[in-house]
């Protein structure tokens, strides 16, 4: 194997995915641990050694890159992520270069993602693109000239907390009507109780005890009317929401990333379509909608290697 790779870690609420890529992408090793495992950061940067100590690849390695929900790129630290049973600031990069005696690089795991898509996926050839990432909530990275916006304190681009809606669905964050309390998993399926009155037994869904996003796309596909609104005022309000992101860095594209970017073409066209309705017209047709071209566990592993070859990420 050769001896110049990049462990990539993506920390996530359920899994926490590692694997070695070479430059070019290719991922070498690939594995995946149960982030509740882990009471403790320390035991999660523990097992990831021993695990890669085990297969003899720690030779390999030049450099972590590590994307993580709430990681702030200034401080290395994870700092109050909602979705995982370590709390306050905790300081992973500094962990994980204590323990492998290597420099290691945190963001957040949106960042990742789009770091991820402009050196290995569909947004090579942009310098101005936002990532939205469509999970159990909406994150976003946003790259103007090159270069990931992160903000006086490392936090810029929570696009998701930006309330759509005026006293809207309560969020997690402790307000209410934010953009990700209606497009995301959770929010799509908040949306069938909310607009179940209109339909009521006459679409599956009614009967569905606990129906998730990917089965509210499929339906849709097949005709289904209740999941057919439920798919449209999830892309209008993304769509809006898109139409006023544009005006603060007029990006070239918008990359859908994510299990229900992942549904199709139709959920994308039909955002495209909404947010040119409600562009400002020196923006108007001539923003893309994108869909992401990587997918499932390579993606969020790819974007976090990424961030071991540089700041300038196109080298
Ligand atoms: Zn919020």
């Amino acid at each position: 194997m050769t001896n110049k790779l990049a462990l990539g870690i993506d920390i996530g609420g359920t899994n926490c995915d590692f694997g070695l890529v070479d430059h070019e992408g290719n991922i070498h090793y690939h594995n995946s641990i149960p982030t509740a495992e882990c009471d403790e950061a320390t035991d999660l940067v523990d097992k990831i050694h021993s695990i890669l100590a085990s297969e003899k690849l720690l030779d390999s390695i030049i450099g972590i890159g590590i994307g993580a929900p709430n990681g702030n790129y200034y401080s290395g630290c994870i700092e109050f992520a909602p979705n995982l049973s370590w709390k306050g600031k905790i300081p992973l990069a500094r962990l994980f270069s204590k323990k492998f005696n290597l420099s290691s690089v945190l963001t957040n795991d949106a960042n990742a993602a789009a770091l991820g898509e402009q050196k290995y996926g569909i947004a090579k050839d942009l310098s101005d693109f936002v990532i939205i990432t469509l999970g159990t909530g909406l994150g976003s990275g946003i790259i103007v000239n090159n270069e990931l916006i992160y903000g006086h304190n490392g936090f810029a681009g929570e696009l998701g907390h930006i309330r759509v809606v005026p006293n809207g669905r309560s969020c997690g964050c402790g307000r209410k009507g934010c953009l990700e309390t209606y497009a995301s998993a959770t929010g799509i399926v908040r949306s069938v109780s909310e607009l179940y009155s209109k339909f009521k037994d006459t679409s599956p869904l009614s009967r569905m005890e606990q129906p998730h996003a990917t089965d509210i796309f499929q339906l849709a596909k097949e005709g289904d009317k209740f999941a057919q609104e439920i798919v449209d005022f999830t892309a209008k309000t993304l769509g809006n929401a898109l139409a006023d992101f544009t005006c603060f860095s007029s990006p070239k594209a918008y990359v859908l990333f994510g299990g229900i970017a992942q549904s199709g073409q139709h959920f994308a066209d039909l955002v495209k379509r909404y947010m040119e309705d409600a562009m400002l017209i020196i923006y108007k047709n001539k923003v893309e909608v994108r869909i992401s071209s990587l997918h499932g566990q390579n993606a969020a592993v790819l974007g976090a290697s990424s961030l071991v070859w540089g700041k300038n990420i196109r080298s």
